[in-house]
């Protein structure tokens, strides 16, 4: 049996080990410390973000984000519904009601058409959503343009769930830098990782300053524990921050290697009609490719989990796209604006081994078997 060529696993670039030595070599073995300011500072540099916090990951920014907004019991924020379930969860940790909004067909992101009705519709209700959080999933810029101006004039901030999109841009803007608040996931699959962790981006300096103080407890300035806020425990350790300096000095070669990979794939298998590629919808639009995403020809007669399956017989890691949100049960009384995107999309699509651990033979191996299927 060959070895196993894996979804997206993590690469290191050789120098993480050489930040977490020096960690240990100086005893700062602590949620703080001089990797946790050097990784902030690199994360601003790399994104042109005035402020980033580290945390322990992106599900607690996301966290802190809605805290921020004073998002609370009997908000309503509207969400995607085509994601990762942690781009909701948070909303029902601060009481909050998510309203899901599915996708338009370009880059599978919240359709801005659908946006719109859902907040006429609350409105309607009495009821104005507190937030709008954007996902750009797989590494795809959502349609922004036409979303900002939602934004602006209905005067509802936006959140960028950028878990997966760390080094796309939208007009060579970077992602998580056009929303109030950006968040960022360095899990174990993401583009880089730290083994597990996020951040929160922002311009608003005075707002990162508090999401550190919140994400540590939230301790008063005073001699003893004193505390006039509830209090997370939510910062990046000192330890996993080195990792994230090291990452993030191949950072950029990464986004080259994983948008080769999907060319790659475009290239041999794009040719047969019954497999097609999401392009970028313009020039604007630049996809880091965290993941290359299949769509199968549902007339043939195969399913993707046919597919998956076949390639699993050859070690292969292949995987299901994200199920909707307003698919899941947990999730079913959140109200919901759908247009059988997402739906349609999940019964379609795959996503194929990305890894940029993996070598060339790998990708002609998974080409090889998908051919052969
Ligand atoms: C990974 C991911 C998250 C959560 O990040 P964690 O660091 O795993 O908590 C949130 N949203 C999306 C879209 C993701 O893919």
């Amino acid at each position: 049996m060959n070895k196993r060529i894996w979804l997206s696993a993590p690469h290191m670039s050789g120098h993480e080990q050489k930040f977490v030595k020096e960690a240990f070599d100086t005893n700062w073995v602590a949620p703080l410390g001089p990797n946790v300011n050097g990784f902030e500072e690199d994360l601003c540099k790399f994104t042109g973000s005035k402020a980033s916090a580290a945390l322990s990951s992106g599900t607690a920014a996301l966290h802190l984000a809605l805290i921020l907004s004073n998002i609370g019991v009997g908000d309503e924020v509207l969400v995607s519904s085509f994601t990762f379930s942690a781009s909701v969860n948070p909303i029902v940790y601060v009481g909050a009601t998510p309203i899901l909004i599915d996708s338009e067909h370009e880059t599978w992101n919240m359709s801005p058409e659908l946006l719109e009705t859902a907040i006429k519709d609350r409105l309607s209700k009495g009821k104005k959503p507190k937030a709008i959080i954007i996902v750009h999933l797989y590494g795809m810029p959502a349609m922004m343009n036409e979303i900002l101006d939602i934004s602006k004039r209905y005067e509802i901030p936006i959140i960028e769930d950028a878990a997966e999109a760390l080094g796309s841009t939208y007009n060579g803007k970077a992602l998580g830098t056009f929303g109030k608040y950006g968040i960022l996931s360095f899990n174990g699959n993401k583009i880089i990782t730290t083994s597990g962790g996020g951040a929160l981006i922002s311009d608003d300096i005075e707002s990162i300053q508090k999401t550190r103080f919140l994400a540590t407890q939230a301790r008063d300035n005073a001699p003893y524990y004193q505390h006039s806020h509830i209090g997370y425990n939510y910062r990046m350790s000192n330890i996993v921050a080195g990792i994230g300096r090291g990452q993030m000095e191949i950072l950029s070669e990464r986004v080259r290697q994983k948008r080769e990979i999907f060319d790659f794939y475009k290239n041999t298998l794009g040719i047969s009609k019954e497999f097609k590629f999401t392009e970028e919808p313009g020039s604007k639009f630049r996809s880091n490719r965290w993941l290359t995403t299949v769509i199968m020809d549902s007339t043939v007669g195969r399913t993707p989990e046919d597919l998956r399956q076949y390639l699993e017989k050859f070690n292969i890691e292949s995987r299901p796209l994200w199920k909707p949100m307003h698919l899941q049960p947990v999730f079913a009384n959140c109200p919901s604006y759908t247009n059988g995107v997402s739906e349609r999309l999940f019964k379609t699509g795959l996503c194929l081994p990305s890894g940029t651990i993996s070598e060339q033979s790998d990708f002609e191996y998974v080409v090889e078997k998908i051919l052969q299927f």
